[in-house]
């Protein structure tokens, strides 16, 4: 059920966030300082102004002026649940009286969404990427090795990732410029040096680790220390890929950017959307087993819109598609002993359905290049143009709500002449 809010903006069916979402940005108005905030309908509430006059729980006190969430995320799910519940006592339909009838205060604390401008809503401390989507890791594995051999012999038994570049990840709306690298085509003896020909995006979920770890942690544990969840693009040149690969994985193929949403959506708002893990093929060894559902239904859409054109959506998936969920991520994150920190970033893995109009990148849309996706506005596309913004959009459907998490957009900006060039 929706939470009524008094803000009346909040209650709209498919708004994307009522009372019942509350997920935490970062905002500033026209240069001014970064702020702790909250989405509510169309306006934030100002952290730092509820917490100056007494409205937050103590625990929490001062924990709002660093214009960054790390300091609530290290602290984990307690401290946020008792923050979650005191906003949504203020802000409810009959509610406590101490915002709703103190018009100043009121002005001070809520600012409409249009007038500010939104930035990291945390400092990312590491970032993996994780390779957990079974239909994206078949459709590249059938692309690159043929049918029988799509699914390497490990994959359905641990979910498979990278260490990425925390310095890298950019939040929406910024442009992603069109990386230069060493580029082999079929017929070529040696590499040039070039813009990538084939940049694309990937569909994911991001998981944020809360409380850090020292050791192997389990399932379970690993579920109650992650804090929230972004929509993630990991923008990735495939033709630098294809070449840099073999033997250690991906490296400057993944490194220019990864797109994250502005808001961090905290797991008591997906609670009521946890749901089973696809069906498992080979058991999973003990301690990946799955320990109750894990995974959560969450409707995503990959929308494309040409410079100066309409936009189109070019695939609508789901989260609950991941073989792995985000706690078998991080518990197999942990198992050789790796240290977890507050504030590490986990990316899902592409997330692409069964369909050919639910595959989460243009690399399977277009089959390898082989079957260009049409926009209904004219023009096609195999791989990503100068130009082109590609925006990540997700939300769970609730009884008459929605939990969304805003746009994970960036637009792509041509190459530069040459990035070796000294003036
Ligand atoms: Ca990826």
């Amino acid at each position: 059920m929706m939470i009524a809010s008094w803000v009346e903006s909040a209650n709209l069916a498919e708004g994307g966030f009522p009372l019942n979402n509350l997920p935490l940005g970062v905002c500033s108005a026209k240069d001014g300082p970064r702020r702790c905030c909250v989405a509510l309908g169309d306006q934030v509430i100002l952290m730092d102004v509820l917490d100056s006059a007494g409205l937050l729980p103590d625990a929490a006190k001062g924990l709002f002026t660093a214009g960054t969430w790390n300091a609530v995320i290290a602290r984990g799910d307690g401290l946020w649940n008792q923050v979650r519940e005191r906003l949504i006592a203020l802000f409810r339909t009959e509610g406590l009286p101490d915002l709703r009838e103190d018009t100043r205060l009121r002005a001070e604390a809520l600012v409409p969404m249009a007038d500010i401008a939104l930035h990291m809503p945390f400092d990312v401390v590491e970032y993996t990427d994780f390779y957990a989507g079974r239909h994206h890791a078949s459709n590249v594995g059938t692309m690159f090795r043929g049918p029988e051999n799509a699914l390497p012999p490990n994959w359905l038994h641990m979910p498979i990732g990278y260490n990425g570049r925390a310095s890298s990840v950019v939040v929406s709306g910024r442009g992603v410029r069109r990386p230069w690298g060493q580029l082999k085509g079929k017929d070529q003896d040696a590499p040039i040096f070039a813009p990538s020909r084939r940049f694309d995006f990937e569909l994911e979920m991001g998981a944020i680790v809360g409380p850090p770890s020292d050791g192997p942690v389990t399932v379970a544990e690993a579920d109650d220390m992650i804090f929230g969840y972004v929509l993630l693009n990991d923008w990735s040149a495939r033709d630098i890929q294809a070449w840099e690969y073999v033997p250690l994985g991906p490296f400057q193929a993944k490194a220019t950017a990864t797109t994250i949403s502005p808001w961090i959506v905290t797991k008591a708002a997906l609670e009521p959307f946890r749901c089973d893990a696809p069906a498992r093929e080979l058991p999973l060894l003990p301690h990946l087993r799955d320990v109750g559902p894990a995974n959560y239904d969450i409707a995503l859409e990959v929308a494309l819109a040409p410079e100066g054109g309409a936009e189109t959506t070019i695939s609508r998936s789901n989260a609950r598609e991941l073989y792995y969920s985000p706690a078998q991520q991080l518990a197999h994150h942990t198992t050789c002993g790796c240290p977890m920190r507050s504030g590490d970033l986990l990316g899902s893995g592409t997330i692409s359905g069964a369909e050919r109009d639910s595959r989460g990148s243009l690399l399977e849309l277009s089959w390898g290049g082989e079957t260009p996706v049409e926009l209904p506005g004219g023009g096609t596309r195999t791989f990503l143009e100068d130009g082109d913004t590609l925006t990540l959009r997700g939300y769970a459907q609730g009884d008459g709500y929605r939990i969304g998490f805003g746009d994970c957009a960036g637009q792509v900006l041509p190459a530069l002449d040459d990035p070796y060039k000294r003036n």
